[in-house]
């Protein structure tokens, strides 16, 4: 007899309610849970299509083990595999330090894996070499968040999409990254045509299509747009007063530096229409609510803080924060990339919004976890760390439910990195991802459908995620691969004391970390697996008194700065710095397609979702195609200053002529060569760390047949 469990989408950060159907041992299919709040009932094309992935042919099934580079991987017990591990990486530590390891992971993990790992790395190891790919995700709105606002806490929440009378979207293909929140946006503007939609990005991508405004910009020039919009807020009389003398700091600096922000300047960075300019700022200024949703566009850039808080800057200086249908929010792409902040996954972050370079939140966490203390010394961030495994600083890395080997920029260095790296454990659930190739150890992990734990959605809901059936093989959880890790380490490192890390369930292990949100912005110390069960998902901050989370942030105009004022962060435009010249002609851009999923681990197994787009390809405008005698679905070969790949390319009118566009998703399994990263730059932004994927410069000429 068929059973249905309910749990969460495993792909993006809108966190969709699924009811499983499954036999105990395949699930059957998928369907939208219709009293989950995030979706309603409704799934898109991914979420739907779920039981038609995961084929076991692609699952890494038994651990795998390598004594050396030039040997093969022979499948091994489970034992031999981890004590293997523990001796590698408590001998490279007695011998070279804790800084001489690292881990990482993925927003793709579950809370409760994410705290297992942040403990195992800051205690039993003694490192805070922990960074996850959620640098590559949303480091740069954490940082325009804590700096504007004092908490990496997104105000706002998904009925906000339907109350605004005006939605800002930048940076976002929503219509295919986040599809069920573009159906919400897209029901609630047929019901209201007055709601009025401002779409920023350089292409027209589809998400333009319910928009009244599109404004095209110049890639990177972002920051530029929003001082120009503010300049003529301010001329207008389109700010708030009273709300900026009684809530925030720093007007007066960013009112000088922005007078300068003139229509005729900006026109002319962004390449946009003045009237558009003016017609954008109109919205805004005369909007009785506003919101802005944003993603990648923004983040993934070396001014992607910057972007970030000059963005935020629009809402604190109309007053539209903290009110229904108003405020910044953010989009987070992963799953899980909530949980990971909350849980410190990124290398300078301590559980409970803490910060790793803050002594006394090191005190309060060693305290809580009865050790002490934990490492001072700053961590490494994603491409620091691939760096320093390149040039054998790091000597065994530690890899989670990620896929670098495709998905990092400037691959050539990052594959230089994996291979020259003495050990490489990989713990993956798909045994055919890139990465895998590199693994010295490949750790087989359950996956979606058949784990549990929690994960926080973009509007910061908890929803418990339950497994239907039992993982295939010998695969096990990943929470439970870490705690087996650590008490085998605890063992070299922390003789006769006792165990830190006696978890059996992941419910003891959100039992625990719950505890150091107590206090915080993010309070959820009272809540548990069991009371999400009674109560269904709960928004952050939760407390037990009330019965349910919380929608909405600041809606006292208190922000969780030390003084409770908000904070305008005032910094110019500064251009980025590879831009087009006569040898690298075109400005690239990548992104998401819809029925796809970052490296295909998981989409990829399933030919329904080939219907959309069924390859790579290299967009480019028609007049650049027909300018460079190029003819559509030609090859050709696409160079940066750091590599090649040769693609098709095809016509598309959504990109602008300079400007080109490449699917981020295809990896070496699925090209002759490798994805889209070998083009990509590891340059980053000085604060968040987050690297420049949506901006690089290449040339594009004809493949000569043989
Ligand atoms: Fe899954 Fe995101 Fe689609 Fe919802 S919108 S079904 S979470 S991929």
């Amino acid at each position: 007899m068929n059973k249905v469990t309910a749990s969460t989408c495993c792909y993006c950060g809108v966190g969709c309610g699924v009811l499983i159907e499954h036999d105990g041992e395949r699930i059957l299919d998928v369907q939208g849970d219709p009293n989950h709040p995030a979706n309603y009932g409704r799934l898109c094309s991914k979420g739907s299509t779920l039981h038609k992935t995961g084929d076991i042919a692609a699952r890494a099934l038994y651990p795998e083990l390598r004594l050396g580079k030039a040997m093969g991987r022979s499948r091994v017990d489970w034992d031999t595999a981890m004590e293997h591990a523990a001796q590698v990486f408590g001998t490279t530590i007695a011998e070279h330090g804790p800084d001489s390891v690292a881990f990482y992971i993925s927003g793709q993990l579950l809370t409760e894996d994410y705290y297992a790992f942040n403990k195992l790395a800051r205690t039993v190891v003694g490192t805070n070499n922990l960074d996850s790919n959620s640098r590559l995700c949303m480091s740069s709105a954490v940082v325009g968040y804590k700096r504007s606002l004092g908490a990496d806490a997104p105000p706002c929440s998904y009925e906000d999409i339907e109350l605004s009378d005006c939605v800002l979207i930048v940076g976002s293909n929503m219509a295919y990254a986040h599809p069920v929140l573009f159906r919400r946006l897209e029901q609630a503007k047929a019901e209201n045509p007055d709601k009025r939609i401002i779409v920023i990005d350089p292409r027209r991508t589809n998400t333009c299509e319910i928009a009244d405004l599109h404004l095209a910009l110049q890639p990177g020039t972002d920051v530029a747009l929003f001082h120009g919009l503010l300049h003529i807020l301010l001329w207008e009389g389109w700010t708030d007063r009273a709300f900026v003398d009684g809530h925030t700091q720093g007007f007066d600096e960013l009112k000088s530096l922005v007078r300068d922000y003139t229509p005729a300047m900006v026109s002319s960075i962004c390449g946009i229409d003045r009237d558009d300019l003016q017609t954008a700022a109109r919205m805004i200024g005369s909007a009785p609510s506003f919101l802005s949703l944003w993603c990648m566009g923004l983040n993934q850039s070396t001014a992607g803080s910057a972007k970030n808080n000059a963005l935020i800057n629009l809402h604190l200086a109309t007053g539209q924060i903290g009110k229904p249908g108003s405020g910044p929010f953010s989009l987070t792409g992963q799953p899980n990339a909530m949980g990971g902040r909350e849980t410190g996954s990124l290398s300078n972050l301590l559980p409970g919004h803490r910060d790793a370079g803050n002594a006394a939140h090191r005190e309060e966490v060693a305290a809580y976890w009865g050790v002490d203390s934990v490492p001072a010394s700053p961590g490494l961030s994603a491409i620091e760390l691939f760096e320093a495994v390149r040039v054998g600083k790091v000597k065994a890395l530690w890899i989670a439910c990620t896929n670098p080997a495709q998905s990092m920029p400037d691959q050539t260095l990052v594959r230089e990195a994996l291979q020259n790296c003495p050990f490489v454990v990989v713990q993956e659930a798909f045994g055919n991802t890139e990465t895998c190739q590199f693994a010295d150890l490949l750790l087989p992990a359950a996956s979606w459908g058949e784990k549990e734990g929690s994960v926080t959605n973009s509007e910061r809901r908890i929803s418990h995620v339950r497994p239907a059936i039992t993982a295939p093989g010998e695969a096990r959880a990943d929470w439970a691969i870490v705690c087996d890790l650590a008490r085998r380490l605890e063992k070299q490192l922390r003789p006769g004391q006792p165990s830190l890390f006696g978890f059996q369930s992941p419910a003891e292990l959100f039992d625990e970390f719950k505890g150091l949100t107590a206090g915080r912005d993010l309070d959820y110390s009272t809540l548990s697996h069991a009371l999400i069960d009674q109560l269904g998902p709960q928004q952050w901050p939760f407390r037990a008194i009330t019965g349910h989370g919380t929608a909405r942030l600041y809606t006292d105009g208190h922000f969780a700065t030390d003084d409770g004022r908000a904070r305008f962060v005032s910094e110019p435009f500064i251009p980025a710095k590879e831009q087009r010249d006569a040898r690298f002609s075109l400005t690239l851009n990548t992104g998401r397609l819809r029925d796809q999923w970052h490296g295909m681990s998981r989409t990829g197994t399933a030919a329904q979702l080939f219907g959309h787009v069924e390859q790579a390809q290299l967009s480019l405008h028609p007049d650049e195609i027909r300018s460079r005698r190029l003819r559509d679905g030609q090859l050709v070969s696409v160079r940066s200053r750091r590599g090649e790949i040769i693609l098709p390319v095809t016509a598309d009118e959504q990109i602008r002529p300079g400007q080109a566009f490449i699917p981020m998703h295809w990896g070496d399994r699925f090209l002759k060569g490798l994805g889209v990263n070998v083009l990509t730059q590891p340059a980053f932004d000085p604060i968040s760390k987050q690297p420049e994927l949506k901006q690089a410069s290449i040339s594009v000429t004809p493949v000569a047949l043989p």
